[in-house]
């Protein structure tokens, strides 16, 4: 079966997608910059709509999307489309849910062993002059308790592999908690305060929402150990960076990673004067395997759509 559909690709993809999606007969322009007003003079020619993170498909935008049938997102979180306004249009949303749970996973585990051994400072010293050997006594990750906050996926993923390093695992979700995962990793379900309490290193993976914005705040940090530290590879909202500043500054809490930002790119985030946090630019999902993963994932969904499969 062949298709004769429209595809507007908006941003930067693996081309696989495209080829994919050329080989089944589609129609696809490939415009991986194009800007928001382009995007609202041609939308409406189009009957697929295909983004990453840049684009954001805004009320207005989706608005004049006459012959669209579906949003894809490359991706995981939906935060970029605004899926209710889609509905009002009849138009499907689509994501690639699995796609990217390795690559962030292991970015996490990356960023608390670089968190516990002070990786970045031991490299800076270097290439300043600097021997920090006496100064950078770490503590290894064995025997730790790791707080995954939302166990979902990618905090799945991430129990089963600090699991494998000895961790002991406690997880908070607003649903029940997959029993086959929690008897595999001895995972111990708690309340948010607890595991903030518990926890020597905490997870953040839960999607952007309206109940999740700023959920650790300046009262939640205060809950946690002093040498605890908090890692952030979700959605930059979650977690209030003015509270998390001053938390680490005045030696409440024992540092951060953060992949994601209330705004990005995050150029100047004063969070970047702290030697005990590490900033990395939204890596979470940029590996070759999760790139490709989710393009093959997307290009079968879109083809299900159309064969009536799904
Ligand atoms: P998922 O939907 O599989 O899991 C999210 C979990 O969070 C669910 O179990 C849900 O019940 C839980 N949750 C929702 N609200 C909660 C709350 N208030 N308290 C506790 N738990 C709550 O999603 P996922 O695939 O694991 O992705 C998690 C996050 O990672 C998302 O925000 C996604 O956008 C983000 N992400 C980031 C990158 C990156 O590049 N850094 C890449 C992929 C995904």
């Amino acid at each position: 079966m062949s298709f004769n559909e429209s595809v507007l690709i908006c941003d930067e993809v693996a081309p696989l997608l495209n080829k994919i999606l050329k080989d089944n007969g589609l129609k696809v322009t490939y415009e991986p910059a194009i800007t928001s007003d382009q995007i609202k003079e041609k939308i409406s020619q189009y009957n697929i709509v295909i983004v990453r993170g840049r684009t954001k498909l805004t009320k207005e935008l989706i608005e004049k999307a006459d012959n669209c049938k579906i949003i894809a997102r490359v991706g995981v979180g939906l935060d970029n489309i605004d899926e209710d306004a889609a509905k009002a249009k009849n138009i499907r949303v689509i994501n690639a849910v699995e796609a990217a749970m390795t690559a962030v996973a292991e970015l996490v585990l990356g960023l608390m062993l670089a968190l516990a051994r002070q990786i970045p400072r031991g490299n800076n010293g270097i290439r300043n002059g600097e021997w920090l050997k006496k100064e950078l006594k770490g503590t290894e990750l064995k025997g730790k308790y790791l707080g995954l906050i939302g166990c979902g996926n990618i905090g799945k993923r991430l129990g089963r592999l600090a699991r494998g390093l000895n961790m002991n695992i406690i997880g908070y979700d607003v649903i029940p908690i997959d029993e086959e995962f929690s008897k595999e990793v001895g995972l111990m379900k708690t309340d948010l305060d607890t595991l903030l309490q518990s926890a020597d290193y905490v997870s953040m993976h839960v999607p952007l929402l309206d109940s999740t914005h700023h959920m650790i705040d300046a009262t939640k940090l205060s809950l946690m150990k002093k040498t605890a530290r908090i890692i952030n590879t979700s959605r930059g909202g979650v977690i209030d960076e003015d509270a998390l500043y001053e938390a680490i500054k005045n030696g409440n809490l024992g540092g951060a990673a953060l992949d994601v930002f209330e705004n990005e790119p995050a150029t100047n985030t004063k969070l970047a004067t702290l030697d005990n946090v590490i900033l990395t630019p939204h890596i979470g999902a940029q590996t070759k395997e999760a790139q490709s993963l989710a393009a093959n994932v997307i290009a079968e969904k879109i083809i299900q759509i159309l064969r009536g499969v799904i």
